[in-house]
């Protein structure tokens, strides 16, 4: 048996949360009407009507939906200078329920890969409180492209990680509706009817590469020669780490003037030249080819050492939208064909 839902009602559904105020979250064109566009640019952006919502007809959003519980700037506390004290003024903390609807499956395993990350040796309660009051409804892919390699990484178009509900396409009308946790149920709580009709999981990409190759080149050291040939074309732009799902580097710095300020955190991307740089000058990546291998390094090899996953779901953003037609895709196939 399974429970399923028509499209029109999830989108009756999305129209009833926004009219009750609450924070919704889902794919939309961003450039609609724009004369000089030439092909639809379609973001994870906030909506204001259910006209916006685009559930269909493209691959995957060009953004992710890390933005929703990391936001790219973010006031963490504030100052104000009284005499010679400084006094510090907590920052709210955000309280607002919000629901991502129509999130692709490699965007959801992100946040459930990030969870780690961010309740290390610290828990950052300004990612926690997001994460508690984020819904994911995730749609599972019937769509890749040349970019798409999330069977090379273990992951799918039906992966479940991240996700609260997920929604497998039945017919062009219907979708089956698999409730995975207890906030999944309570959203979708009586808007379902019982079949005995089941949807077919959509086949994922083909495999780009083995992990096993690529993990023989990664454990044979960091001072490979192929790394200056395979990552000479690097502009360092950071695109694909903005476009990453699992990327999560930030900065912190103070912004203020003579009477006080804020601490704020801000994105930030191991491939700007400025991410190493130590205050004397010296900096321990001096070249971009340094930069890209830890990259590829810390997504494949540090960081599954240390929390046991891949910090990669295989989305492709970070090749389709590098300038120089590169991001992890290409160098992972050329490391991996010469292990
Ligand atoms: S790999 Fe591409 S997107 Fe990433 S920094 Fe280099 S040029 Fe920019
Ligand atoms: S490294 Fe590239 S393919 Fe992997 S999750 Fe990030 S953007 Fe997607």
């Amino acid at each position: 048996m399974s429970e399923l839902l028509a499209k029109k009602d999830i989108v009756r559904l999305v129209d009833q949360w926004l009219a009750a105020g609450r924070r919704v979250a889902g794919p939309q064109c961003v450039n609609a009407g724009d004369p000089h566009r030439q092909t639809d640019l379609i973001n994870y952006t906030w909506l204001t009507k259910v006209e916006e919502l685009q559930l269909d007809g493209f691959v995957r959003p060009t953004n992710t939906i890390k933005e929703v519980v990391f936001p790219r700037h973010e006031k963490l506390y504030g100052y104000e200078f009284k005499g010679k004290r400084i006094e510090l003024v907590p920052a709210e903390l955000p309280t607002a329920e919000q629901i991502v609807v129509g999130a692709r499956p490699c965007d959801a395993a992100a946040l459930h890969i990030l969870d780690a990350v961010f309740n290390w040796d610290f828990k950052d309660e300004f990612y926690n409180r997001r994460r508690e009051l984020t819904t994911i409804v995730t749609l599972a892919c019937s769509k890749h492209d040349d970019f798409c390699f999330c069977t090379s990484v273990g992951a799918g178009p039906c992966d479940k990680r991240g996700s609260d509900v997920l929604l497998i396409p039945l017919d062009g009308d219907r979708y089956e509706v698999r409730c995975l946790t207890e906030k999944g149920q309570k959203l979708m709580a009586g808007a379902t009817t019982t079949s005995s009709e089941t949807a077919k999981e959509p086949e994922g990409p083909p495999t780009r590469f083995t992990l096993d190759a690529l993990g023989e080149f990664l454990a044979a050291g960091y001072d490979r020669p192929e790394w200056p040939a395979v990552t000479r074309r690097c502009l360092g732009c950071g695109a694909c780490a903005y476009t990453c799902p699992t990327c999560h580097c930030f900065d912190i710095v103070d912004e203020g003037g003579a009477s006080g300020g804020a601490r704020v955190r801000n994105w930030d991307a191991c491939q700007f030249t400025m991410f190493t740089a130590h205050a004397s000058g010296h900096n321990p990546r001096s070249d971009q080819s340094q930069r890209q291998r830890q990259r590829i390094h810390h997504k494949f090899q540090i960081y599954p050492d240390k929390f046991g996953e891949l910090l990669c779901t295989g989305c492709g953003n970070c090749s389709r939208n590098c300038p120089v037609d590169m991001g992890v895709l290409p160098v992972l196939k050329t490391i991996a064909a010469k292990s």
